[in-house]
């Protein structure tokens, strides 16, 4: 369910997850066709309020709200314009995810089933300065198939039906580069076999709804 209520809970529970430290992140919910609800610039997600959200229309003007509007909302209204089922959208910098992500690593090879079940193919967008329609261009190359991108040396997005959705898939995308980490100091990881993998996309693509890339699979 998407309301103001339900976007202030989680935006606490990012803060709380240590999914972002001061100022960082954004999160918004679609509200109509052409009306988002975001979160302001400059304010610390653990202390946000639904007085302090902002609706915007989709090329960024406030409608109603005082504050600044986040410095990344063309990422969320990009998001909202190409993708009519998605309705929700997470920014943050997750330690471990942004460490992937900074280290130059999607998690592109098929070594978790539950993460491709939920999340499939999670790229690595290049590197571009925030806030700009640069960051937009580094996303579109994946933006018709994926849930969720790392900004390279930056952090992370995830987009999702509903806010929860959205959540739930930045926070298993961050348990999943712990778990990844922990498997690598252990000495390394292995990938799922090959002749499961088949049967494994089907299932992702027909049960849990992921959407192929085409151009180029995990393998
Ligand atoms: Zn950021």
């Amino acid at each position: 369910m998407n309301s103001g209520s339900e976007l202030i809970r989680f935006c606490h529970k990012v803060y709380e997850k240590e999914f972002v430290a001061a100022y960082d992140g954004n999160l918004s919910i679609r509200l109509d066709s052409s009306r988002v609800l975001i979160t302001p610039s400059g304010k610390n997600k653990g202390e946000l309020s639904e007085n302090d959200l902002l609706e915007i229309d989709l090329e960024g003007k406030v409608l109603r709200g005082s504050g600044r509007v986040s410095s990344e909302f063309r990422l969320h209204t990009y998001i909202y314009k190409i993708r009519p089922e998605l309705n929700a959208v997470v920014h943050c910098h997750p330690v471990y995810t942004t460490a992937f992500a900074t280290a130059g690593e999607g998690f592109t090879t098929p070594v978790f089933p539950e993460f491709i079940l939920h999340l499939g193919k999670v790229p690595l967008c290049r590197y571009a300065t925030p806030s700009t329609e640069d960051l937009i261009r580094s996303i579109e190359p994946y933006a018709a198939f994926s849930h969720a991108f790392l900004l390279e040396n930056h952090g992370a997005v995830t987009a999702g039906k509903d806010i929860s959705d959205a959540y739930y898939k930045m926070e298993k995308l961050e348990h999943t580069a712990k778990t990844l980490f922990t498997a690598r100091k252990l000495g390394r990881e292995k990938t799922i076999p090959r002749f499961k993998l088949k049967e494994l996309y089907e299932v992702a693509e027909n049960k849990f709804g992921i959407i192929p890339d085409k151009r180029n699979k995990f393998i």
